[in-house]
């Protein structure tokens, strides 16, 4: 078995669950198991209909959602399929009706109206399936995900699922493909709850967690991971494999392919993931495993963050005294304003942010006892990858690469599976151009 996860943009559309519908075919000696976000951007779609009602737009909110019906039965009679999704919409209406008397939106009411997008979504796909052949079945995910009762943010409840999945996932998916909404889920008491926004992707691990799937494919619209971040260098390689670490660390430098944490039922279960364009399925991906095996250079992946300010702080005593770092941060915790980077030498220390909402006032209170420059417009720029640590000489290949840069800062993180460097913004590109050249083309 695998599960196979389309998000929002696979499934936003006739066209769009046509594709998905041959990519599942090509796949059905695997017996997968789908799932799927809602169509396009209508969680979000639903959240404001939800907030209209509430706050006395009533007409405003039920005018929506006709919207949103008409969208749905247009693109589900494109698919030969209408009918199966009105009792949905039915539902939905008298929802809104009485959220519009009630005037107040619970979290419990938020997740009560924002789950039909996946179980709508959900029906539809299971239904086109059957009517182009591919024998499905549709599983209600409220019936086998069993979740606390945190609201908007519920927490599955492993042993409980994982008994579910186990006693009804398999059965079915021998014989046909079962489908399933993501992002969904109920307490004990058949309450429904919602995973959090972007929650299909834990919904396919927890699901592949809990059947021992043999893949868990996250079906998206880009080729997978790149060597370098495409907003700032376009042409970048695919990344073939890499290690939930380095996915780990790539993520929290913003490469927005996937939240690892989501996966992270999967990996522990020693389940590969892997990234994959559902609109280029011939291409191969990104495979996401515990281990990775090693790869020709010592860097996986060139992040980058943007938008970062420099600040350095220069002791007025010859030396720092001891309590000195305690006090910066000190200072740095109380407004609220994390830390990204962070060098010390004997008198100073130099450290990297990107909320500056705080910095005046921050600046002010260290003043009293430091010298304080700040400077904004810089970048940081983070090389990742395990071997990092095995290769020697990666950090002298990465200063021949930057000998013409002027490099603020550098810092090789305690994982040792990254080495980030700050640089002048107006040196990113360049940067990360000739980082590149090094790691990938050389
Ligand atoms: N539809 C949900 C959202 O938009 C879950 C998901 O797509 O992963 O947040
Ligand atoms: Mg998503």
């Amino acid at each position: 078995m695998i599960v196979m996860k389309f998000g929002g943009t696979s499934v936003e559309s006739a066209a769009a669950i046509g594709r998905v519908a041959e990519i599942v075919r090509a796949r059905l000696d695997r017996h997968p198991v789908v799932v799927v976000s809602a169509m396009g951007k209508t969680t979000n779609k639903l959240l404001a209909i939800g907030s209209a009602a509430v706050s006395g737009r009533r007409e405003e909110a039920l005018e929506s959602l006709t919207a949103m019906r008409a969208f749905h039965l247009a693109e589900a009679a494109g698919l030969g399929v209408n009918a199966e999704v009105e009792a949905h919409f039915h539902e939905l209406a008298e929802l809104v009706k009485g959220l519009a008397v009630m005037g107040e939106l619970t979290p419990r009411a938020t997740d009560a109206i924002s789950s039909y997008g996946e179980r709508i979504s959900s029906v539809i796909v299971a239904a086109y399936f059957r009517h182009a052949g591919i024998p499905a079945v549709h599983v209600d995910s409220r019936s086998v995900i069993v979740t606390d009762g945190r609201h908007m943010q519920a927490v599955p409840l492993f042993p409980e699922s994982n008994a579910k999945l186990e006693a009804v996932i398999p059965p079915l998916a021998r014989k046909q493909v079962v489908v399933m909404g993501g992002f969904i889920g109920a307490t004990e008491e058949g309450v429904t709850t919602t995973l959090g926004r972007g929650g299909s992707d834990y919904t396919a691990s927890i699901v592949g967690a809990g059947i021992g799937a043999e893949e868990i494919q996250i079906w998206t619209d880009v080729d997978g991971m790149l060597t370098a971040d495409p907003t700032i260098l376009p042409g970048g390689y695919r990344v073939e494999t890499c290690s939930f670490a380095e996915a780990a660390e790539l993520a929290y430098f913003g490469a927005k392919v996937l939240h690892p944490a989501t996966v992270l039922p999967a990996i522990e279960k020693n389940i590969p993931v892997r990234i994959l364009n559902s609109r280029r399925p011939e291409v191969e991906g990104t495979l996401i495993v515990a281990e990775a095996p090693p790869s020709r250079s010592p860097i996986r992946s060139i992040a980058c963050k943007k938008n970062i300010t420099l600040v350095n702080i220069v002791s007025t005593r010859m030396l720092m005294a001891h309590g000195f770092l305690r006090r910066i941060f000190e200072i740095f915790d109380r407004f609220e304003t994390p830390v990204d980077m962070l060098a010390t030498s004997e008198v100073s220390v130099s450290l990297t942010v990107d909320n500056t909402r705080a910095l005046g006032a921050i600046r002010d209170e260290i003043q009293e006892f430091a010298e304080v420059s700040i400077e904004d417009h810089h970048a940081i720029v983070c090389l990742v990858g395990e071997n990092i640590r095995k290769i020697p000489g990666t950090v002298a290949r990465v200063f021949t690469a930057l000998k013409d840069i002027n490099v603020r800062m550098v810092s090789q993180g305690a994982s040792l599976l990254n080495i980030s460097l700050v640089v002048a913004a107006s040196d990113l590109h360049r940067a990360v151009e000739s980082l590149h050249r090094e790691f990938f083309d050389a």
